[in-house]
């Protein structure tokens, strides 16, 4: 699935960065010739999103923690996902004036709130969109794992009808 996904054929895609780019298609966020900066690269969500944008002819850098400076790649991207497991890490000094901004981190906080990754209340008037956590990317996470089990179940349907 790996192989093909890189490779832009039809794949069991990974829920979340599934249901992310499903987000940029229902609210029409053009992607081709974008400058995104996707932060964090682990092999469930930063990796195969990073493949499915390069897929869409946008300019994708990836970042991690070994990053030296992330500010000076966040504030040049026109869309910032961010997905690495820090509170507020994203902050409003590190974009620019209508970004997009999809925050893909759930955090909870010692005083039991659930958080993300981007400082939402002090990006929210910066953003021309932004991802709130929970009822973001969560949601669409799981609605994609089950579009991929129907597809699933299709498939096994075919096979056994023939
Ligand atoms: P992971 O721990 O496997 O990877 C984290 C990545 O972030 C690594 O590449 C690491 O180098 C990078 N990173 C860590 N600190 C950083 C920093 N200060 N600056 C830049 N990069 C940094 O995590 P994961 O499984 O990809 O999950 C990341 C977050 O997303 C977690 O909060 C997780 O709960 C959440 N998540 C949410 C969903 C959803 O459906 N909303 C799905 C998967 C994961």
């Amino acid at each position: 699935n790996v192989g093909r996904m890189v490779s832009n054929l039809d794949s069991f895609l990974p829920a979340t960065p599934f249901g992310v780019m499903r987000m940029f298609e229902e609210h029409n966020i053009e992607l081709s010739g974008k400058d995104v900066v996707v932060i964090g690269s682990s092999d469930i969500v930063g990796k195969p999103m990073a493949s499915l944008l390069i897929n869409r002819k946008a300019t994708v850098t990836v970042c991690n923690s070994r990053t030296k400076d992330l500010k000076s790649h966040t504030s040049k991207a026109d869309i910032v996902i961010i997905a690495v497991g820090v509170p507020y890490l994203l902050k409003e000094d590190m974009v620019k004036d209508g970004a997009v901004v999809i925050d893909v981190g759930i955090n909870r906080l010692d005083t039991g709130k659930l958080v993300g990754d981007a400082d939402f209340e002090g990006l929210k008037n910066k953003c021309s969109f932004l991802t709130p956590v929970s009822g973001g990317v969560g949601p669409m996470t799981i609605a994609m794992l089950l579009k991929n089990t129907i597809k699933a179940a299709n498939l096994r349907d075919k096979r056994e009808t023939k």
